[in-house]
């Protein structure tokens, strides 16, 4: 199948999802996780519409973003080092896979250095599986109150991962969860602005997360494919 096959087809998942939940298909947006594809892969997504580039690691994504001359909007969606923060920030607008105290001072560090403000999201656990990066949900309100203090992380809401399930469907709960705390969270106040954003859905279970809530999705394998031998 062809990248605009795939885009289409994509297209028309997700505004299925959005019938089906009486959502609006622009309330989703879709990143485009490269990490499996070569410069050329992704600058064919920018070519063909797509605007927003994940990649979960610096040094896979700096010789693109190079290449690229940072055309599109770009997003960091894996654990992010504290050491590589420096190397981040001037090329990626979006951190999604912020977990831990030590890596908001380090953000708010460097940006404050570099005059810029960083869009961030914050991992939840929400699952508990050992495997997975994220806060927990109990920590929540706490951390996000603390994160609230750094005035150059612009907090927009909240990312998680689902365990790879056969059947979809089982994902829903952990979706659930992840939309409920948001909720919970702007109920108790504990950012300055609401958190609007919810980072969930994969290849696997997307449109689980849709109709659950998700305002970006995060599709790698599905979307832009696993790298030239599938091409
Ligand atoms: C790789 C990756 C994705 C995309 O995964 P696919 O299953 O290929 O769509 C999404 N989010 C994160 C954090 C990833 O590392």
């Amino acid at each position: 199948m062809s990248l605009k096959e795939r885009i289409e087809q994509v297209e028309a998942r997700i505004r299925r999802a959005c019938e089906a939940s009486g959502r609006k298909r622009d309330e989703v947006n879709i990143v485009a996780v490269t990490k499996y594809v070569s410069t050329a892969e992704t600058a064919a997504v920018l070519d063909a519409g797509l605007k927003h580039i994940g990649e979960n690691r610096i040094e896979v994504a700096a010789p693109k973003w190079e290449a690229l001359e940072g055309r599109g909007v770009w997003h960091f969606i894996g654990s992010l080092q504290t050491r590589k923060v420096k190397d981040v920030i001037d090329k990626f607008e979006y951190i999604h896979s912020l977990d831990r105290m030590s890596l908001a001072a380090e953000l708010e560090k460097r940006c404050a250095a570099a005059g810029i403000t960083v869009k961030v999201f914050v991992q939840v656990n929400i699952s508990g599986e050992d495997s997975k990066s994220g806060i927990s949900p109990e920590e929540a309100p706490d951390f996000l109150r603390a994160l609230s203090e750094y005035r150059h992380l612009k907090i927009v809401g909240l990312m998680t991962m689902a365990p790879f399930e056969a059947e979809p469907e089982e994902t829903r709960p952990v979706f659930r969860d992840l939309r409920n705390l948001r909720d919970k969270l702007n109920d108790l106040a504990v950012t300055k602005e609401p958190l609007t954003e919810l980072s969930m859905g994969m290849s696997n279970d997307f449109e689980i997360a849709v109709q659950e809530g998700a305002t970006w999705v995060r599709l790698g394998s599905l979307l832009v494919g696993k790298g030239e031998e599938e091409s």
